[in-house]
């Protein structure tokens, strides 16, 4: 059997197992398990100058090749081009993306770096299979240094529809680099036809028919289990008792942008303002870790939020309620899976969003007897696998606050078939059918045909 070579720019830490274990690793956990493996990417370190030979390190069949970045190069590739550029294309927000030629230039000297430091790894029947927006080029600069093998391509963002992306300085280049992948995923239906039209639209008509949508999936089972075991465990426990019998609405996103919070925290306040009935009835909780706090807009993002949930706090508390709880320490994922179990309603509104796991982990958790709803916005990925949520338009905090009042109005029948119409769905097209199914799609052609 083939090895399997995966690219990242976060490689898993050896020495992370379970629960600690970040979601990609998670994710390609069975792919892993099943033959040779290698993962490849960013050590997770800095260093002066960015390394030439990958640190190694071998656990059974399984091997880590890793590299230090310089810290220049670091900046430019993650935070300025990656994280500054394309991010923001990539989930629709012109507007928020800056482009400097110097951090294009660092992103693609450290995929040409990964190239360098990775061809000399691979092995002749080697299926190599790159992760995500940091390394589009990555295939076109293994292809230039004389690889032949199997490559493929999984986008776990958005793809937006051609004239959006080319706005990106250097968007044509980047989608031209594609063509160098054997399989290039996307999470849905939608993206696809994007990333074909884009594809189609600089000429490269058959990578374009090389493009699939592999929509990303969840451990269910064991999700559902943690969820049922920490429901009855002690940090639920005392959680339920702090609610006094009040209904809790939860919300569980990287601190971010992309994920709809200061809409999201505004259609809370129009439930309570619009539908007085659930005032003092209703806590929502909103877990909201900090991520990427060296990017300014992150860090306004966040001065932002605070005013809303202390606006809505103090406009509409009681002595003996609150109605916004608001964290950005991160909750342990059993005890999120708990937590998920006990909200009534889950709300999930990102403006943008790739496929967004928070809505599945919801479904996966809840009890089968006694079902949650789903509050879903339109533009989440996810939406295609869950025909039992409340869909809403992030972006109108009415509808926000029509579809909370429709969910905790929402009688057990109505949930439990809501809920029944999407567990099978998200225990079934879960992460072993994804890792297969891309798997199945990149061992299918026999060599590649594409020229060195
Ligand atoms: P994204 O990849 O953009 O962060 P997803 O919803 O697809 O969004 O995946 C997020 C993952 O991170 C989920 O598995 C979710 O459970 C986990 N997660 C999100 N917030 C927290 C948190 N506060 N604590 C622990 N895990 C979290």
């Amino acid at each position: 059997m083939s090895r399997l070579v995966l690219v990242a720019n976060r490689v898993p830490n050896p020495n992370d197992r379970g629960a600690t274990a970040g979601g990609l690793a998670v994710a390609l956990r069975d792919a892993v398990s099943r033959r040779d493996a290698m993962w490849f990417g960013w050590s997770g370190s800095t260093a002066e100058a960015t390394a030439t030979t990958p640190q190694i390190e071998t656990r059974g069949r399984l091997t880590y090749a890793t590299l230090d970045l310089g810290k220049e190069d670091y900046r430019r590739y993650y935070q300025g081009f990656a994280n500054g550029s394309l991010w923001p294309t990539l989930h629709y927000r012109l507007g928020l993306s800056h482009f400097d030629r110097a951090d294009y230039a660092g992103y693609r000297k450290v995929n040409n770096a990964f190239a360098v430091a990775l061809a000399p790894l691979l092995r002749r029947d080697d299926l190599v299979w790159v992760h995500d927006f940091h390394l589009f080029p990555l295939g076109a600069e293994l292809r230039r240094l004389g690889a032949r093998q199997r490559l493929g391509f999984f986008l776990h963002v958005p793809f937006p529809p051609p004239g959006l992306f080319f706005a990106m300085p250097r968007g044509a280049e980047l989608v031209a680099d594609l063509a160098a992948y054997d399989v290039i995923g996307v999470q849905t239906e939608e993206d696809a036809g994007n990333l074909r039209a884009a594809l189609a639209n600089i000429g490269q008509k058959a990578a374009a028919a090389r493009v699939a949508a592999f929509p990303i999936g969840i451990e269910a089972d064991s999700f559902a289990r943690a969820a049922a075991k920490s429901a009855s465990g002690i940090e639920t426990a005392r959680f339920r008792q702090s609610l006094v019998g009040r209904t809790l609405v939860l919300g569980v996103d990287r601190l971010d942008y992309t994920k709809g919070l200061p809409q999201r925290f505004a259609g809370f306040a129009q439930l309570l303002n619009q539908f007085e009935q659930h005032r003092q009835r209703v806590t929502y909780l909103q877990v909201a870790p900090v991520s990427r706090g060296d990017v300014a807009q992150y860090r306004s993002l966040r001065r932002e939020l605070d005013e809303w949930a202390g606006r809505i706090n103090g406009q509409y508390a009681d002595p003996d309620w609150m109605p916004l709880r608001y964290m950005t320490r991160a909750v342990a994922r059993p005890t999120l899976a708990g937590f998920m179990r006990l909200a009534r309603v889950g709300l999930v509104t990102p403006l943008r969003d790739g496929m967004n796991l928070v809505a599945k982990e919801y479904v996966a958790a809840q009890d089968p007897a006694d079902p949650g709803v789903l509050v879903l916005s339109r533009f989440a990925g996810a939406v295609a696998q869950l025909p039992g949520a409340l869909l809403v338009n992030p972006l109108d905090p009415d509808e926000i606050a029509e579809a909370l009042d429709t969910a905790l109005e929402m009688g057990r029948e109505e949930r439990l078939a809501r809920w029944r119409s999407m567990e099978a769905g998200v225990r079934e097209q879960g992460a072993q059918a994804w890792c297969q199914d891309f798997m199945a799609a990149l061992e299918g052609g026999g060599p590649t045909a594409i020229a060195a």
